[in-house]
């Protein structure tokens, strides 16, 4: 592998690699870019077969990182961490606060949080170490599980897809078919029901689509037929590369809005095969956002309400998206990369004024959408 080529071709600024044999971290920290601010981005932890792959993941999804906080409105920039390990075997106190101190070394360049193969709880033995750390129990001052947020997000931007298609945001009356019954899944049809949407829901564990379906009397599909539904939105809410070569022909809906990150198993040819099936997509790191947008939240002090609000405003965000779309005839994907680009340019030149280490840090996240 040729490390520098690797680490230059996507324009990361730092890369760092920790090692501590006495509690047996090993872990790669990507910064990729914080023009608007500190980068944050969770920690995941994973057995990868090699340090190659390691350092792949942790440069792919920084990145990924950079443009989620950018086309929210956010002042964070993008960074992302693993930790190479079985987190059903490996996790002890020592290794997180091993890893708490690597944090605290960057002195606030980078936040960490909670990702695949992380939880809430070993974040709390990072907070040890360092205070660059969000994503933490409501016991100790942070936001606490950010699906709701995250669910909330979903919402606003499906309506504002609904907009797009027909003029109206409405979702009453609409058919809408869910793919997993998760935590986010589970709040997202709470407020469709609320709606009076008609919901289609799937899970692999019968059970788990069960109990949302006796609140929100959504109707019950075998995980394989999800795709089949005659619905008006298709809601990816499990896994990622849902939208794919078997998938989209099979696809009867006008819509695609969900909160499963990588929805697209190949941006260019998916997107492509979407544009030409005339369904909208409104794309998965925009419209997932709310838990980003809550767990900068917590670094100015939680509150849930501004939290919610500020989720409230993905409407906008995917409205803006639509329309550089139409605008450009681009897909709604690539629309959504130059949205975050723009931003980034534009801030980036308004901090060349007067550069340097300024005494007032800046307002991490705002409330208004317009
Ligand atoms: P979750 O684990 O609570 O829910 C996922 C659900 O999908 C589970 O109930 C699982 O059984 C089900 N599932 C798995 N494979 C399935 C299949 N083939 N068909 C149907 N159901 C299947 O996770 P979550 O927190 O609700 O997150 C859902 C998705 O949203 C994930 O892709 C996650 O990365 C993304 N996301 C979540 C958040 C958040 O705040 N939780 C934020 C951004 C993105």
């Amino acid at each position: 592998m040729n490390l520098f080529k690797e680490i230059e071709q996507k324009d990361h600024e730092q890369v760092i690699f920790c090692s501590d044999k006495r509690s047996n971290l090993r872990a790669i920290i990507a910064i990729h870019n914080t023009t608007l601010g500190p980068a944050l981005g969770g920690a995941r932890m994973w057995t990868y077969t090699s340090d190659p792959e390691a350092l792949s993941d942790a440069l792919r999804l920084s990145r990924g990182m950079t443009y989620k906080a950018a086309v929210s409105g956010l002042n964070l920039g993008g960074g992302k961490a693993v930790i190479i390990g079985d987190p059903n075997k490996d996790k002890t106190e020592k290794l997180f606060r091993t890893y708490g101190r690597f944090i605290e070394g960057l002195a606030g360049r980078y936040i960490t949080a909670e990702d695949v193969g992380t939880s809430v709880e070993d974040m709390e033995w990072v907070r040890m170490e360092t205070k660059y750390v969000t994503g933490l129990d409501r016991a100790l001052g942070g936001g606490g599980d950010p699906s709701p947020v995250t669910a909330f997000g979903v919402y606003h931007g499906m309506k504002a897809a609904m907009k797009e298609l027909t003029g109206n945001d409405s979702l009453q009356g609409k058919k809408i078919a869910v793919q997993g019954s998760g935590h986010v899944a589970s709040s997202l049809c709470d407020h469709l029901a609320t709606e009076g949407a008609k919901i289609f829901i799937t899970d692999i564990y019968e059970k788990k689509a069960a109990s949302v379906s006796e609140r929100t009397k959504a109707t019950y599909v075998l995980p394989e037929k999800i795709y089949d539904v005659d619905a008006d939105i298709f809601c990816p809410c499990a896994l990622g590369a849902v939208l794919n070569d078997d998938t989209i022909p099979r696809l009867k809906v006008k819509i695609i809005a969900g909160g499963a990150n990588n929805q697209l198993a190949d941006e260019g040819k998916h997107g492509q095969m979407l544009i030409e099936r005339g369904i909208i997509y409104a794309p998965d790191y925009a419209i997932n956002a709310g838990g980003l947008i809550s767990v900068a939240n917590e670094l100015e002090g939680h509150t849930h309400e501004r939290a919610m609000k500020q989720a409230e405003g993905i409407y906008d965000t995917i409205t803006k998206i639509f329309a550089i779309a139409k605008r450009e005839n681009i897909p709604t994907y690539e629309a959504s990369n130059r949205l975050a680009e723009e931003r980034i340019s534009s801030i980036g030149h308004i901090r060349t004024l007067y550069a340097g280490k300024s005494e007032f840090d800046g307002q991490l996240t705002r409330v208004s959408h317009a």
